[in-house]
């Protein structure tokens, strides 16, 4: 006899993003500035007085005080993850059993697939419509049909960059009395149809929200949860006691607490990213290149075009990393620079 792989782990590869040296980097939707000189000395005078020999505040209070002010939500309606990735897992692994259904949307954010196949929680997928919209009835029909214990989306979606108003969603949760929403704020920062401040009025919601996106700290780790006090206590006491370590706290801490300046990047992202929209619209009066282009609530613009694998690497050709799927491409908006590269390739690409 010898030991083998259980049937879910046999066949799983690790996670493996876009490596090796591209000038422009367009492929994960990160925010396209890193910090300035004057924001790393503060987080560099901040660090040198952690006590390294100290384990870390389990519940990340500095975070989460900053993380309260900027959006003006009370403390004790969120908790801290290592990254939005770690609190999927742990909302997805502990609020459901083995063999409960949980629905998906596609196109959607692949992790919310892979976390529950590990955790045995069957997944039915709600496919959108041709448009790519979500009509919310028929969503909900869907949620009631499977039975499901949850339902997780991103809003707006990763990776269509359509956003559904705050009114659909309302409908969804109140719909969906005794299903657990789980609704993934990462790009709302971009859009503003966020429910955040009405969390506490629903007891089946938990908004998920990441440092990775808009306040632009991919590097560190960072998500945050919010819900009710109930859902919070449980996420609180089922995540592993020193998930965020004091490095990225402090860190947290000091961008989040920057408010000026996260509203300057945020504003000028949302500028790139409409400029880089009516660029692609323009390419495509230009050729007739293109099957469709969505009008973005977030940092990306996603295009559906049938050649999709040449354009990618005609791109990384050009040392342009960007994302494809089956039939689309993702492109992260950059910094002016970058994104009139992208046009020019672009360009290059339709010309020949
Ligand atoms: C990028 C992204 C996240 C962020 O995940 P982190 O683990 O916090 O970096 C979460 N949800 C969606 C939909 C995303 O696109």
């Amino acid at each position: 006899m010898s030991y083998k792989l259980n049937k879910k782990l046999a066949d799983l590869v690790p996670y493996d993003p876009i490596t090796g040296h591209y000038d422009i980097r367009l492929d994960a939707n990160e925010s396209c500035f890193n910090l300035s000189d004057s924001l790393k000395e503060k987080i560099a005078k901040s660090i040198s007085q952690i006590d390294f020999n100290r384990y870390p505040d389990c519940l990340a209070k500095a975070p989460i005080k900053a993380f309260s002010e900027l959006y003006n939500i009370p403390e004790e309606l969120i908790s801290a993850g290592n990254g939005s990735d770690e609190l999927i897992s742990i909302i997805e692994g502990s609020f459901f059993e083995a063999g409960d259904t949980i629905v998906n949307v596609s196109y959607d954010f692949s992790m919310y697939e892979f976390y529950a196949q590990l955790c045995e929680v069957n997944v039915e997928t709600y496919q959108k419509e041709a448009d790519l919209s979500i009509d919310p009835d028929k969503l909900i029909t869907f949620c009631k049909d499977k039975g499901a214990k949850g339902l997780i989306f991103s809003n707006p979606c990763n990776p269509t960059s359509l956003g559904l108003n705050r009114a659909s969603v309302r409908k969804i949760i109140e719909s969906l009395g005794d299903c657990l929403i789980i609704l993934d704020e990462a790009y709302m920062d971009f859009w503003d149809q966020s429910l955040l401040d009405e969390v506490d009025n629903y007891d089946n919601l938990i908004i998920l929200k990441t440092c990775s996106k808009a306040i632009g700290l991919a590097a560190v780790r960072f998500g945050f949860a919010v819900a009710n006090r109930i859902i919070t206590n449980a996420i609180r006491a089922a995540k592993s006691p020193y998930n965020n370590d004091t490095v990225a706290q402090t860190i947290v801490s000091d961008i989040l607490s920057e408010k000026d300046y996260l509203k300057e990047c945020c504003d000028t992202i949302v500028a790139n990213t409409k400029k880089l929209y009516s660029d692609i619209l323009a390419v495509n009066e230009k050729y007739s290149c293109f099957d469709k282009i969505m009008e973005p609530c977030t940092n990306f613009v996603f295009i559906m075009t049938d050649r999709a694998e040449e354009i990618y690497r005609f791109m990384l050709e050009n040392s342009v990393a960007i994302r494809k799927f089956r039939g689309a491409i993702r492109i992260t908006s950059g910094t002016d620079a970058e994104n009139k590269r992208v046009i020019e390739i672009l360009d290059k690409f339709f010309s020949r």
